[in-house]
């Protein structure tokens, strides 16, 4: 017996899973000031670059030779079309290709003891702009101690936080952002993890005004959170952080280079951005630092 001619019309990569289909894309320099001039990040210094090594380190080199400057309106901002040495935690590799990546420097009036949180607070405040941009995406995304965002456990988003001592008790941070717009089936057979993309969870994306879009609203909640954060840490976020963290009340097991370190269920976070994980020793507060999380089916 001879199998049925197949019929099917022939796949044809889609926007939302192809990063090759997104048509090229700019940050539109107009609607950005304006719309940063409506917010908390109106006096933010934006550039954007064809390509850099890594934004990040961009930024921190410009932090150590530039000295501290107080005040809000010193922030910068470095958003790269293509970096060629994105960088996630400790290093590893990211690829920016599918999506939007940028680099904000900020002065803190902080000691380093004090930043305990700030990348739970940066992972709301991204989380939280998208959900501004569109509504929709609110529910779809989620949280993974101690910064990543998800949509139904894919990566969506990274993000490296690296701080530049400036003078006693004052620093920058510098917080680097990879934000995929599209789920790219290239990259996730390179990596060898399924990944996510803000175009599969919005209907009708579009590519033209969306990153700008983005970035606006990322850049005014990261303005916003700066100041509760210098004036009270991370505590009054962690009620919203641990509302929309993706493992809540799920087994979850805490690893370091590998080696298992903990399990238990994730209850949400503390007012430091520790991780709460009930284990049957009882209730244990985890500080980041090198720890990744997994759940426990992974
Ligand atoms: P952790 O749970 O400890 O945060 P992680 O593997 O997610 O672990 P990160 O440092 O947050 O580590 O991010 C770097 C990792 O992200 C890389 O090792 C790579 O697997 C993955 N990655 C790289 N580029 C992308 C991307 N565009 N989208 C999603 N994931 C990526």
């Amino acid at each position: 017996m001879t199998a049925p001619p197949d019929r099917s019309p022939p796949s044809i990569p889609s926007l939302a899973d192809d990063a090759a289909a997104l048509p090229a894309w700019h940050i539109d320099a107009a609607a950005l000031r304006t719309a940063l001039d409506a917010g908390p990040a109106r006096g933010w210094t934006v550039e954007v670059v064809e390509e850099t090594g890594s934004t990040n380190a961009d930024l921190t080199q410009a932090c150590r030779s530039a000295g501290w400057v107080e005040g809000e309106d010193s922030a910068r901002v470095r958003v790269a079309y293509r970096q060629t040495a994105g960088r996630g935690r400790q290093g590893r590799p990211w690829q920016g290709q599918a999506g939007l990546t940028f680099s904000v420097a900020m002065p803190l009036a902080l000691t380093p003891a004090r930043l305990s949180g700030l990348s739970l607070a940066v992972g709301l405040a991204l989380a939280e702009a998208l959900e501004d941009v569109a509504p929709v995406l609110g529910p779809r995304v989620g949280l993974k101690w101690p910064n990543d965002l998800q949509i139904d456990g894919r990566k969506l988003a990274g993000i490296l936080i690296e701080s530049v001592p400036a003078r006693p008790g004052a620093l920058w941070a510098v917080i680097g952002i990879g934000l995929n717009l599209v789920r790219d089936a290239r990259m996730e057979a390179a990596l060898g993890r399924p990944l996510a993309g803000v175009a599969e969870a919005l209907p009708g994306f579009n590519p033209a005004h969306l990153p700008t879009r983005i970035l606006g609203a990322v850049l005014n909640r990261l303005a916003a959170m700066r100041a509760v954060f210098l004036a009270e840490g991370f505590a009054p976020m962690a009620a919203r952080w641990s509302a929309r963290d993706a493992f809540r009340d799920e087994p979850v097991r805490l690893l370091h280079d590998g080696t298992l370190l903990a399990e238990g269920l994730a209850r949400g976070v503390d007012g430091d951005g520790h991780l709460l994980l009930e284990t049957a020793d009882g209730l244990q507060r985890i500080a980041s630092g090198e720890v990744s999380l997994r759940g426990a089916a992974a």
